[in-house]
């Protein structure tokens, strides 16, 4: 093999494809008997009902580049999109959508309507070009110039601020301020957090112009369409191998150990789509490599844990906001008092009390995910990672405390399950291993974990202290989400080191 890729998660599986097509023979090895990692669909509660075991909304699905290098739409995957993008309703009635079309949100927005214009119209000036800047290996120089140096500085100034401050200082409803905040709460971000409007309000803006993208046929469509791109350039997928050690020899990694012994050896590179507490302290040994990394990765911080519970329904849910009814993706979450004292608890290991949700409607976009007039619902909270007494004692009552605050916001929606699947945080690690402590972000979203510091410096370019070895999962620059970037930048880089 020239390459071997560890983890066939969507980056392992976006390094491996362009490597592949390249013209390098590449192996990916995969722990578990199945590819995708967080990226798959399974029928988690009753026949007929397709799932999505993580991700499930895809807002970089045309504009990442890695994306479109590998043109997945040209090996059939099909995108769609719901008639409104994000809702976010509040038990007193009140509610914003953001949707592709600005004069619909506006009016959503309602006093706040110019302020969203702006924003949005400043979207559109930026084009593409937003996405390419941000999913680049930094310093992303050619992007940046590209972008404008009034766009990078205007996007540094908002997105520099807590979620709390922007949205005070830009929307006067409390409806419109617990927009960007309830998106940046898709990461550990809270209120306070410093720079934490840089996740919110790039989410908003993506929202606002791709949307939150559903595949047709579910996530597994997108990992489908790589596995696709990756074998008909004569790459190939081992399942069931999980990966022990990296083979080292004169500082240049050589290959690999599997779990059972085996030893499969690797000409060119090894890129790993893996933990850095997995690559560094337990893959490579001390020798390996340096004191100052394996500090810095013993300090590396996972987020909180995640719950996640998929619902099978006999009908679409009855919310009470019309335009919720038409959303890919509503948000609970009433009020930046309430998204706060949710943020708080967590962070204090308790259970919420009223739990944030991120809740996702694909049925309404792709009727394939269910029986003729039946739907699927997928939602999501963050909770702490462990409990006392472990999470099995807790998890069903955690579930009916989501299904009451999901009844408060659309009446009925109990007397329409007919099934529900829990997943929390130890099984979403045991689903997959990057998932630690259930934390879906592939390490914290705050501050001092992004850019030059994910994973840690000076390793935020993909190399390691080992020659041909790469990181290439979520836990390094651009981050989590589906857009296949850490991985592409990595097969870009090792490909770069070997001409
Ligand atoms: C509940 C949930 C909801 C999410 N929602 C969204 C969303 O709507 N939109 C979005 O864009 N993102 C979402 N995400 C985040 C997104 O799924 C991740 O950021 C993305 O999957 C990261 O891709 P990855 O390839 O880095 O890692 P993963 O998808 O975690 O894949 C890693 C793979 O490596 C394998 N592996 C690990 N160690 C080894 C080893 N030693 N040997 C062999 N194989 C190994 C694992 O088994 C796994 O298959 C969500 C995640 C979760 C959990």
């Amino acid at each position: 093999m020239d390459a071997l890729v560890i983890g066939a998660g969507p980056n392992g599986l976006t390094a491996a494809a362009t490597l592949a097509r390249h013209g390098w023979e590449v192996l990916v090895l995969e722990a578990k008997p199945r590819p995708g990692g967080a990226l798959y669909s399974e029928a988690l509660t009753l026949p007929g009902y397709l799932h999505d075991v993580g991700a499930a909304f895809f807002p970089f699905a045309d504009d990442s580049p890695a994306f479109r290098s590998l043109d997945l739409p040209g090996v059939g995957l099909q995108w769609a999109n719901a008639r409104r993008e994000s809702c976010h309703p509040a038990p007193d009635g009140t509610s914003v959508a953001i949707s592709r079309d600005i004069d619909e949100t506006a009016r959503s927005f309602g006093v706040d309507g110019p302020a969203w214009r702006w924003l949005a119209e400043w979207k559109r000036g930026m084009g593409s070009r937003l996405a390419e800047a941000l999913l680049a290996p930094i310093p992303a120089l050619a992007p940046a110039w590209r972008l404008g140096i009034r766009n990078i500085l205007r996007l540094s100034l908002l997105g520099l601020r807590s979620t709390g401050e922007f949205s005070r200082r830009m929307f006067q409803s409390e409806a419109a301020r617990r927009v960007v905040p309830g998106l940046a709460l898709h990461g550990d971000l809270g209120l306070d957090d410093f720079a934490g409007t840089g996740m919110g309000l790039v989410l908003a803006l993506m929202a606002a112009s791709s949307g939150f993208r559903v595949p047709l046929g579910g996530a597994k469509a997108v990992t489908q369409a790589l596995i696709h791109r990756l074998e008909e350039a004569k790459g190939k997928v081992r399942l069931g191998e999980r990966v022990a050690r990296i083979l080292v020899r004169q500082g240049r990694a050589v290959g690999v150990v599997t779990e059972r012994g085996e030893e499969i050896a690797a000409r060119r590179a090894v890129l790993a789509d893996v933990g850095p507490p997995s690559l560094f302290l337990s893959m490579l040994g001390e020798r390996e490599t340096t004191w100052w990394l394996r500090s810095q990765i013993r300090r590396f911080r996972y987020a909180w844990g995640t719950f996640k519970v998929d619902w099978a329904l006999s009908g679409p849910v009855p919310w009470l906001s019309e335009e919720a009814r038409e959303s890919a993706v509503v948000h609970a979450g009433d009020s930046l008092a309430d998204l706060d004292y949710f943020t708080r608890q967590v962070r204090s290991g308790q259970l919420p009390d009223n739990p944030y949700l991120v809740i996702g409607q694909q049925s309404l976009v792709d009727p394939s995910r269910a029986p003729a007039g039946h739907h699927t619902l997928w939602a999501y909270s963050h909770v702490p990672s462990a409990l006392e007494g472990g999470w099995q004692r807790h998890r069903e009552a955690f579930a009916d405390r989501i299904e009451t605050r999901l009844e408060g916001l659309a009446p009925g929606f109990r007397r329409l399950i007919r099934a529900r699947h829990l997943a929390a945080p130890d099984d979403l690690e045991a689903m997959d291993e990057n998932l630690v402590g259930g934390d879906l972000g592939s390490g914290s979203a705050k501050f001092d974990q992004q850019l030059i510091f994910r994973p840690a410096f000076p390793y935020f370019r993909y190399r390691t202290p080992v020659k041909g070895l790469y990181l290439c999962s979520a836990s390094i620059h651009p981050g989590p989400g589906v857009h296949g970037s850490c991985g592409y930048n990595a097969a870009v880089t090792a490909i770069a080191d070997e001409t």
